[in-house]
């Protein structure tokens, strides 16, 4: 009988999650979802130097702000819990003490200065880096004479001769041979675990089956192995492991935070949708295949498998998260569309809760739904409508001060006060008058002609169409701002 799939998303916290983290989170997550699977939400939180709960709130705050639900972890418990690696140090130091008992692992007394000195003899030579294996066999009275020198031991993992072969779902047979992977520290000399204990430990007592997570912990695989077998688990219920690619920059190198965004929380105060970070950080690796790239959370844990994963590394583009979010924000409802705008309005406030001003914002946004790449394009879009004190920016306004722009605002000025009294004020009935009298009785280009009154009218050479505009911000006030203008 197969296992149920149980997968992990096991970050350290030391920071805001970045773009590379939450990759893995949603692979780790749509390979859950895809197979009817388990995804455990697991934090590795024993460097507490560098997690605070901070850094430990932000990432649950962002997994559930990005739609990732999690079966068992932080504040929905499980039955594997605690879910904090910091919660579960009695069971590091349990499997440590067993590891030195069985032989498997052994004190080492060494210094750091003596460590560092072998190092440098080892740069010197020319040969890999790595412990040398000082302590593995200690007498007894070497023991005692260190313990009279008042040295505390850490625990180091005694590795084999020879190598370890693994099958990495996305890359195939991968082999280390030993004499680089030297022995490695399990518990620093106070007793506390490191990440190679901890994970190993936690991934076989919460019963993960599959391991998908980045490129860069590869290296680290052969040592979890090692620990797994020390624990008596058979090489056939070991979990399998996939090594996502790594995620590179526009200029080709692994991509951090000098050469390209990297915080998801930057992303998402810029005004990028969950839907769209997901979409695209789906196709940093794979692929749902047909040369398609836009997917739905629901798609995509239908079409998510490894097999479409790729080995090689995957480039950041930000043009297409771009393109990607333009996407997901014309796909909205309009009424989530206003959902997820407000935010940006009264944050920047441009617009406030009031049953006014909320009124004007849902007439108001379907003339740009259409038109903006990031929410956080809004409020300046949408400030013509709301502003107090109107001014026209002092660069478009440089743009109207020739006689042709004067007569453009005097005519159009009569011509919509004609309007204004014995008409309709919508943008059609804005459109007919103007065209008749700019372009075809003045003959007038139509984008110089509307140009200066987009200016006079919102204060801005960019802004959402002009006759929609002038339709919302009512006749006196485009009247009294054309006759401003002029
Ligand atoms: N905690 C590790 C990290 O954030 C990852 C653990 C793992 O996925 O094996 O780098």
């Amino acid at each position: 009988m197969t296992k149920k799939v149980r997968v992990r998303f096991a970050p350290s916290p030391t920071g805001e999650l970045h773009v590379g983290n939450i990759r893995t989170a949603l692979f780790d997550w749509a390979y859950a979802r895809h197979t009817g699977g388990s995804f455990i939400f697991r934090i590795e939180d024993t460097d507490t130097e560098r997690v605070t709960p901070e850094y430990i709130q932000a990432a649950i705050n962002t997994l559930k702000w990005l739609g990732l639900d999690w079966d068992e972890g932080p504040e929905v418990g499980g039955p594997h819990g605690p879910y904090l690696q910091s919660q579960r140090l009695d069971k590091y130091a349990e499997w440590a003490a067993k590891f030195l008992a069985q032989g498997d692992a052994y004190h080492c007394y060494c210094s750091s200065e003596e460590l560092e000195a072998v190092r440098e003899a080892q740069r010197k030579a020319n040969v890999a880096p790595g412990y040398n294996g000082h302590c593995r066999n200690l007498t007894d009275d070497e023991i005692v004479a260190f313990k009279a020198d008042g040295r505390k031991p850490v625990l180091r993992m005694r590795m084999p001769e020879g190598s370890t072969t693994f099958t990495d779902l996305i890359r195939g047979d991968v082999t280390f041979e030993h004499q680089f992977v030297p022995d490695f520290v399990l518990a620093r000399n106070d007793g506390s675990p490191l990440y190679t204990l901890a994970v190993a430990v936690d991934d076989v007592l919460m019963d993960v089956t599959h391991v998908l997570r980045g490129e860069d912990l590869l290296s680290s695989t052969p040592r979890q192995l090692r620990v797994y077998d020390a624990m008596g688990v058979k090489p056939e219920d070991y979990p399998l492991f996939a090594h996502l690619p790594f995620v590179m920059g526009q200029d080709n190198a692994k991509l951090s935070k000098r050469n390209g965004e990297t915080s998801i929380a930057w992303y998402r105060d810029a005004g990028y949708l969950p839907e769209a970070i997901c979409n695209y950080l789906a196709l940093l690796g794979w692929s749902p295949g047909e040369d398609r790239e836009n997917v739905t959370m629901k798609e995509l844990t239908e079409l998510f498998t490894v097999e479409r994963v790729h080995s090689s590394p995957a480039r950041f583009d930000m043009k297409k998260l771009e393109a990607i979010n333009g996407d997901k924000i014309r796909a909205l409802t309009l009424e989530s569309f206003f959902e997820w705008s407000m935010p940006f309005l009264t944050k920047s406030g441009v617009a406030t809760e009031s049953a006014t001003d909320i009124a004007l914002v849902k007439r108001a946004l379907p003339i740009i739904q259409e038109r903006i790449t990031t929410l956080s394009e809004i409020p300046a879009l949408l400030n013509f409508l709301f502003v107090k004190d109107f001014a026209i920016e002092a660069e478009s306004a440089a743009k109207i001060t020739d006689e042709a722009s004067k007569q453009v605002l005097t005519i159009s000025s009569e011509r919509l006060a004609g309007l204004a009294t014995s008409g309709t004020w919508d943008h059609a009935s804005i459109e007919a008058v103007l065209r008749t009298a700019l372009i075809e009785e003045l003959g007038l280009k139509p984008r110089i002609a509307f140009s200066a009154l987009r200016i006079a009218v919102t204060g801005s050479h960019i802004s959402p169409p002009l006759f929609e505009s002038m339709e919302l911000l009512g006749a006196e006030k485009s009247l009294a701002r054309i006759r401003g203008a002029i």
